[in-house]
């Protein structure tokens, strides 16, 4: 099978679960997570390095400035990006990478990576929806009026993913993501250059 490693966008309404769902697959399957970086403040409990790398508008700026993001966006008033080595970095180790990312930035990333999977997480409905952002607790009425209305404006780009899974069950989201990333890899076109190489193999046989 092709070894290069394979670039994973995980996407969902905000309060999705998206966060648990991704810390799963990282536990039990080995992918490698791209921690961003981002001008927002960090919430309660949050490391600098490990959830994201907490940056100022004028650092984040110097960054795209010199490259330095595969991809980045504005959400809700903040810059996120992905850092750029440690995606490439990885990828060359062949080691699959899983990208958290909002709709703008998977578009950009399916643009210079079109072999990337693009998944999109959802809740089963709207009203699970908003009490899963207001159950977290950790927002304000105003910021989960914007979450609602952003994830109105994502709603519109669900079709731009190549898989759409529904998070009811935590076990079975986690499966079933894990099961697509499979499956993607073994897809005809995805291997093309093994497929060669068997044959010609065969051939000095
Ligand atoms: P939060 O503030 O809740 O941690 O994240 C807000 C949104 O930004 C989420 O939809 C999350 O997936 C997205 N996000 C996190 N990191 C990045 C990134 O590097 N690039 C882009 N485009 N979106 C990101």
């Amino acid at each position: 099978m092709e070894n290069k490693g394979l670039l994973i966008v995980i996407s969902g309404f905000s309060g999705v679960g998206k966060g648990t769902v991704v810390k799963r697959l990282v536990s039990e399957y080995g992918y490698s997570l791209s921690v961003s970086a981002t001008t927002r403040a960090p919430r309660e409990g949050e490391v600098d390095g490990r959830d994201y790398y907490f940056k100022s508008v004028e650092d984040f700026r110097n960054l795209i400035d010199y490259n330095g993001f595969i991809e980045w966006a504005q959400y809700v008033d903040n810059y996120y990006g992905t850092p750029r080595k440690f995606v490439e970095s990885e990828m060359a180790k062949g080691h699959d990478v899983i990208l958290e990312i909002e709709v703008q930035g998977a578009m950009h990333v399916k643009e210079q990576y079109p072999d990337a999977v693009l998944i999109f997480l959802t809740a089963p409905d709207v009203n699970s929806l908003r009490q899963r952002l207001k159950g977290r607790g950790t927002e304000t009425d105003a910021v989960i009026a914007k979450r609602m209305k952003r994830a109105k404006e994502e709603s519109k780009d669900m079709t731009v993913y190549d898989y759409i899974v529904v998070n009811d069950d935590l076990d079975i989201c986690v499966q079933t993501v894990h099961s697509v990333i499979v499956s993607n890899k073994c897809l005809r076109e995805n291997n093309i250059k093994f497929i060669e190489a068997i044959k010609e193999e065969l051939q000095e046989q």
